[in-house]
């Protein structure tokens, strides 16, 4: 490996520019057990690139991202094998991103195994020389992880549908089953393997955000836990796994499954699963989820609506309740109490959680990168800079893409920028995972410019200490810009500002941000004139905070 790094360094100066990409080739020189003699800098690699232990090619700037493709076969509608929602979203997304991107993706970025092609037999643990390391693994997550976001009785059903009584996962009996299980619920088809091809997308994901959140965490409790001679899951030691962020391109979708429910084609919530395995399993203290797919994630909302230390946002097309998941606020519970699935904006979290559930609802089709943007000036950017967040988690559908089905005109472009300025939060700690998308041409187009995004997006080196920035909120703007690679984001918006930013969008658009900010307004200091609101409650999550890193608990 020496040799190799040799063979690449050799010519051109340091450039003092290049500070970032300095820090960045220290981290693949230890990746490689240089000794400090071996170091080098990055201006001497003006141009080249590294091939590391992974396989990769980094370009001299590129963050470290990681890419996992995961999508059953097994996972099919068999009633229409052209269901808009089937296997070959993601082949095909994966064909694109890794054989045809002119922008070099399978080199640039960590590709990672399949969740479903793992070794998950025999123990745990193996020797690897003198040490006993942890043996690649197929689960990350115990059935009690999938508790965190779904009630037993819905995990035992599912498993009890994925298991044929003699043994033929084909058999009439078994279909009608899983037909009766399906027809419980909107829009979901379930075969054999489905549970097991929704646990496989979560494991996906949630292997991301373990190498995002625990390597590349400063944290030193964590570190601590961790331990400081253990492997961090499936195969790599510890510098290899080290990512910088990452995008999950997995399927079935997640957002509209809830606590004991399925719908939209979505089983398991992968991403409330990711953040709550985050939150109390790998000790990340705030979490926030950014949905921007079109329809809201009511699975999500429901399942987080009253934790305080995940932030839940969307922005979704709400048409009144009269689109997909058809949630009003008036709709009620069967035991007559009002229900909270609503995507309104009015819905903004209950009991501790007040406050952290934020729905921007378009009430039209049609929204496109000018109102996108003015979401994340006027409203995330506020509220995420209050926040704080440790992790940001993004339910990446790309059914408001221009071309979609969602009727709405985002560009590529636009959820390239999007993802950038999300990577002014957490140190750029950001794991996208696919929700919708379904014209897979404009998918191919969106999920691209979106690892470019990752790759080549600014990340917030600022170090956290206690919770004194969090207490702070936003509303110094000097202070919120630096937390925000968009110099028009992150401040509390005067008045003035606000109305610049509202005048030059659709007016339905302007009317739903200002309905959000409206409802929030009495738990976000950013949208106040004095500081009258909730203080960010460390006390309150501080109580929560069962670390528990379920491999090191023995
Ligand atoms: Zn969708």
């Amino acid at each position: 490996m020496k040799r190799n790094m040799e063979t690449i360094v050799g010519r051109a100066a340091c450039s003092p520019a290049d500070e970032y990409s300095n820090r960045h080739l220290k981290r693949v020189n230890s990746s490689h057990g240089l000794t400090k003699d071996d170091s080098f800098t990055a201006g001497k690699l003006d141009k080249l690139s590294i091939n590391d232990k992974s396989g990769s090619f980094l370009l001299p700037h590129d963050n470290r991202t990681g890419l996992i493709f995961e999508s059953s076969t097994d996972h099919y509608d068999i009633y229409n094998r052209l269901h808009k929602e089937r296997p070959l979203r993601v082949e095909s997304t994966r064909t694109y991103i890794l054989e045809e991107s002119k922008h070099d993706l399978r080199k640039r970025c960590v590709l990672l195994p399949d969740v479903s092609s793992r070794d998950g037999s025999g123990s745990d643990y193996e020797r690897v020389g003198d040490k006993v390391k942890m043996k690649r693994k197929l689960r990350l997550l115990d059935e009690d992880d999938y508790h965190l976001v779904h009630r037993p009785g819905y995990i035992q059903r599912l498993s009890a549908l994925s298991e044929s009584k003699n043994g033929d996962k084909n058999d009439g009996r078994m279909t009608e089953r899983l037909d009766d299980e399906a027809s419980q619920y909107a829009s979901v088809y379930l075969r054999p393997d489905s549970f097991k091809s929704a646990k496989c997308a979560v494991e996906a994901l949630c292997s991301l955000v373990k190498r995002v959140v625990v390597v590349h965490s400063s944290d030193e409790d964590v570190e601590a836990k961790i331990g400081n001679d253990r492997t961090i899951g499936d195969g790599c030691d510890r510098d290899c796994d080290q990512l910088d962020n990452g995008f999950a391109i997995v399927r079935p979708p997640g957002h509209h499954a809830g606590p004991s429910m399925a719908g939209g084609y979505c089983i398991l919530n992968t991403v409330a699963l990711a953040a709550l395995y985050a939150r109390y399993r790998l000790g990340v203290r705030r979490v926030m989820v950014v949905d921007w797919d079109v329809h809201h994630g009511d699975g999500t909302q429901n399942a987080l609506l009253n934790d305080p230390s995940v932030l839940y946002f969307s922005v979704h097309r709400h048409d009144g309740g009269n689109f997909f998941p058809f949630t009003s606020s008036s709709s009620m519970r069967d035991d007559g109490t009002r229900r909270k699935r609503s995507g309104s904006s009015s819905v903004v979290g209950e009991g501790a959680g007040l406050g952290r559930n934020v729905n921007v609802a378009w009430s039209r089709k049609f929204m496109g990168d000018d109102e996108y943007r003015a979401v994340w000036s006027a409203v995330l950017h506020p509220i995420a800079g209050e926040f704080n967040p440790d992790l940001v988690l993004v339910s990446a559908g790309f059914d408001a893409a221009l071309g979609d089905m969602g009727e709405c005109n985002v560009t590529p472009e636009c959820f390239g920028d999007l993802t950038k300025e999300l990577m002014g939060y957490a140190e750029g700690k950001i794991v996208c995972a696919l929700e919708g998308g379904y014209v897979r041409s404009v998918l191919h187009k969106c999920v691209e410019r979106v690892i470019c995004a990752l790759l080549e997006g600014k990340r917030v080196d600022r170090k956290k200490k206690g919770s004194s920035k969090a207490k702070e909120g936003l509303c110094s703007s000097s202070d919120s810009k630096k937390r925000s690679p968009n110099s028009n984001s992150g401040s509390k918006k005067n008045s003035s500002e606000l109305q610049d930013i509202l005048e030059q969008i659709e007016p339905s658009a302007a009317s739903s941000i200002q309905d959000t900010i409206t409802f929030h307004r009495p738990y976000w200091k950013c949208f106040q004139n004095g500081n009258e609101g909730i203080d960010n409650d460390e006390d309150e999550i501080a109580k929560m905070l069962p670390v528990i890193c379920t491999e090191c608990k023995e």
